[in-house]
């Protein structure tokens, strides 16, 4: 048949890549197509199930990527999850709706990206938000908000599920975490995260089922003529043109497809949006890269940028449990986000400063276990902006989910801003081959040590009344694996082989200035290229306090405006 050619072509159906098809196609001029390895899930019970958190895990729209042998942690391997669906992550996530510290999106800026600070993405959290203000029932429940900090006409729905658990337990919980100098948080979407709060979800309130990026961004509009979904289909490499003005000019995709093997055309752009384990494998696999990484495999090096792929930031998550004396039903969940301050108490200030003199080694171990990719500075850079936001500005450095179901009582965590930094790299030019991909958990001693310490304070909190009164034993690790007052060092040796990764990598594809390591500049375009952009978790140059969507869906509709400005203003 004729060949497919579209304006946009854009990269993977998921969190980020459904805004960007959504707001492209609004110019009715233009043609969108997304090419998403995965299927509808819009009658799929395991994702619409507002209670069926994990039911997804391992099934056949979970990627499930297997990292490399963890060898700071113990040395397994560990399985980080990604939606294979149209909506992406979006459709297996836990719909935690949380955004950033003001800060850190101010970081952003001053690290060099021109136009990214808290003050310009906040409307564009607003403008994708459709917030379900809670009814009496949910307020006594404990959902509290200030209404200015939402966006009321957006196409996600936020807000709370419809059966909430008794709320007797959040006043519990604010008299046991006050006592350990964690405050009340009405509402962290306001850019000031510390304290305990219970937050909303991107939950469809009425309907009672998960809100998700097909839900809000696709499925309503799919009759959109300019706008078309290529599913069922991996993309393996972007098609290159002739140079112009010395930059790559992309024309197309190379994809595999049920029929077979084709070409997608694109005459405008092409945009990945696969994912933070994914769009920088892409980009190695059309020549965009690291010369050493791609000269193994003779792929023709395009574009030589050394840290695609690089700067890979990731969370670890652990948990404790209790049995329950009551019997509890509903969510969603309760997260407590305390600083640094909270969780260490008086070592709070030699912890600083023994950081502060560590800043140089990290950099220097990160930049070497890169080879040399990623620069010493700008890491010391990035390492010293970190510090100070955890030691400075005191923004959360845990958040610890609090579950009461069922006959139990458990919570999970996961310390915030690691020092870690990993990586992902193709291991073959065959794009149905995996990634090699290297978090590189606990590379330091204090990601190790604040994974021990949080787990400290939870336990002290859980033996804090009026929260002690809720439970009686500790059953996992429970006192016989972690005795009462065990070191560090006990918490630690648990903690190694009791985490998970928490799901949250970013910064493969970071936006950043290219002499600092950049692979997208401020416009998310792809250093090099004439027309390739990257619009994902992975150019999330830093990692947040947040959850993810909510920022990556801001990220999304500012990048859908910048572009928009190119072609219609
Ligand atoms: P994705 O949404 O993953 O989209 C990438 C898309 O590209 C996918 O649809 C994928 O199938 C497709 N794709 C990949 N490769 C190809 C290819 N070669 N060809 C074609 N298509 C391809 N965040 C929160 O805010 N709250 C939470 O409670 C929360 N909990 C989480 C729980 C779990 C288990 C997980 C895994 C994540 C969680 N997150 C949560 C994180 C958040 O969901 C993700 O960070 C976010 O959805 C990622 O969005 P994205 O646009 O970067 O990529």
């Amino acid at each position: 048949g004729s060949p497919s050619r579209y304006d946009f072509v854009i990269v993977g159906g998921g969190t980020s890549g459904l805004v960007v098809a959504n707001r492209l196609s609004e110019m009715t001029g233009y043609t969108v197509a997304v090419i998403e390895a995965g299927d509808s899930v819009l009658n799929n019970a395991n994702v619409t199930d507002v209670t069926g958190y994990g039911r997804s895990f391992g099934t056949n729209i979970d990627w499930a990527y297997l990292t490399e042998e963890q060898k700071y942690a113990g040395g397994k391997k560990q399985i980080m999850r990604a939606g294979k669906a149209i909506g992406g992550t979006s459709v297996i996530n836990g719909m935690s709706y949380t955004r950033a510290e003001t800060e850190q999106i101010d970081i952003w800026e001053r690290v060099g990206n021109k136009g990214w600070n808290w003050k310009s993405l906040f409307p564009y959290y607003l403008k994708s938000e459709g917030f379900q203000v809670p009814n009496s029932d949910q307020v006594d429940a404990g959902a509290d908000y200030y209404i200015s900090y939402h966006g009321e006409k957006g196409p996600l729905k936020v807000g709370w599920p419809r059966m909430m658990t008794n709320g007797s337990v959040l006043p519990v919980l604010d008299q046991t975490l006050s006592q350990l100098r964690v405050p009340y948080n009405r509402d962290v979407n306001g850019g000031n995260m510390v304290g305990l709060t219970s937050h909303p979800n991107t939950v469809d309130s009425n309907a009672n089922i998960r809100e998700d990026a097909a839900r809000a961004y696709f499925w309503p509009f799919e009759n959109r003529s300019n706008l078309k979904i290529i599913s069922n289909t991996r993309a393996n490499k972007i098609i290159w043109g002739d140079d112009s003005d010395g930059l790559a000019v992309a024309t197309g995709v190379d994809v595999t497809g049920p029929d077979g093997d084709e070409t997608i055309y694109a005459s405008k752009e092409v945009i990945l949006s696969a994912g933070s384990l994914k769009s920088s494998v892409i980009l190695e696999l059309s020549g965009i890269g690291n010369p050493d990484i791609l000269k193994k495999y003779d792929i023709p090096v395009k574009v030589n940028i050394p840290t695609v792929g690089e700067n890979l930031q990731d969370q670890t998550n652990s948990g404790l449990s209790y049995a329950g004396r009551e019997f509890w039903i509903g969510g969603p969940t309760f997260s407590a986000l305390p600083t640094a301050e909270q969780i260490y108490g008086g070592r709070v200030s030699g912890l600083a400063s023994s950081i502060k003199s560590s800043l140089e080694d990290y950099a220097k171990t990160v930049s070497n276990s890169s080879n040399g990719a990623v620069q010493e500075e700008n890491l010391l850079e990035a390492f010293q902006f970190q510090y100070d936001l955890i030691f400075k500005s005191r923004v959360p450095y845990a958040e610890i989910v609090f579950l009461p179901l069922g006959h139990s009582f458990s919570s999970e965590y996961w310390p915030l801003l690691p020092f870690s930094r990993g990586s992902v790299h193709i291991q073959s030019a065959d794009s149905s081959r995996s990634a090699a991909i290297n978090p590189n958990y606990f590379m330091f001693e204090q990601d190790l040590d604040v994974q021990a310490n949080v787990a400290k304070f939870i336990r002290k909190a859980f033996e804090t009344a009026p929260l002690s009164d809720l439970v009686a034993e500790e059953f996992s690790p429970g006192l016989e694996r972690v005795p009462a007052n065990a070191s560090d060092s006990a918490w630690s040796d648990w903690a190694k082989s009791n985490y998970r990764s928490n799901f949250h990598p970013v910064g493969t594809a970071s936006m950043l200035p290219r002499a600092k390591g950049g692979v997208v500049n401020s416009e998310l375009k792809v250093y090099g290229t004439k027309n390739v952009r990257v619009i994902d978790a992975s150019v999330l140059p830093f990692q947040l306090c947040g959850h993810l969507t909510s920022t990556l869906y801001a990220v999304a509709e500012m990048a859908s405006d910048l572009i928009k400005r190119r072609y219609i203003f």
